[in-house]
């Protein structure tokens, strides 16, 4: 028991400062945000190997957990503070969800497929985190009950920058982070909202899965 700790804890340590400190990522609420969430938790059991590894990994239904520097990078640049509602779109394994639950106040997250919604849950449970709202649905819609949101990120790629639901949806003067771009890849922007205009920075190249919805890609087998 004490072996697998003592590795667990060294592989996560090597990531933090391999893969995220050394490439620039040095916001310390982020940093421990990351060193608080074991990673290993979100993955199925035949998978756990890959944990710490410098890459996005399958999580069943054709989905994956994002690369641990994409998690960092689009956390950081996100700016979340605590008093913060975040609606999250695309909960997947809920690993960015649990991060985004140590730094913001509520966090509002969304799944389109149930099985993957109910492990998430699951997890989150067992980590105790009591600010995370679920719902089984299409984000691409949002969720306007809780709307307006201090942030929006959104971890799947959209064909086109979701206009609508952003000024519907996200608060002025906020934050939102999503990728953009065709299936192949897509370009990981911020966009911040100034009344009726969304100002957008590209911040790098990235793959993501496809955002499927009424305002995402259409839902079909391919
Ligand atoms: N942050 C997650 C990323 C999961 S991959 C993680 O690191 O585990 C992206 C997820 O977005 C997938 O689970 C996919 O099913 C989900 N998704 C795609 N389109 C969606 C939509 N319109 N609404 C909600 N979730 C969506």
């Amino acid at each position: 028991m004490q072996k697998t700790s003592v590795s667990t804890n060294s592989s996560l340590e090597m990531m933090i400062r391999q893969q995220i400190i050394e490439r620039g990522i040095t916001d310390a609420r982020v940093i421990e945000a990351i060193r608080a969430t074991p990673r290993e938790l979100f993955f199925p059991r035949d998978g756990r190997a890959a944990a710490y590894s410098d890459r996005p990994s399958p999580i069943g239904h054709g989905q994956m957990i994002s690369q641990p520097y994409m998690v960092a990078l689009m956390t950081a640049r996100l700016e979340v503070q605590p008093n913060h509602r975040v609606l999250e779109i695309g909960t997947g394994s809920g690993y960015q969800t649990a991060i985004l639950s140590k730094l913001a106040g509520e966090v509002y997250s969304i799944e389109r497929l149930k099985p993957l919604l109910d492990s998430a849950w699951e997890r989150l449970m067992d980590l105790a985190a009591r600010n995370v709202h679920f719902r089984h649905s299409d984000g691409t819609l949002g969720w306007k009950e809780a709307a307006p949101f201090d942030r929006i990120l959104i971890t799947a790629g959209a064909p086109t920058l979701p206009d609508a639901l952003l000024l519907e949806q996200l608060k002025d003067g906020g934050i939102a982070v999503l990728p953009v771009g065709p299936q192949e890849g897509q370009i990981l922007v911020k966009v911040t909202r100034h009344g009726d205009v969304l100002e957008t920075t590209d911040l790098c190249a990235c793959r993501f899965v496809k955002l499927i919805g009424q305002n995402g890609w259409a839902d079909k087998q391919d």
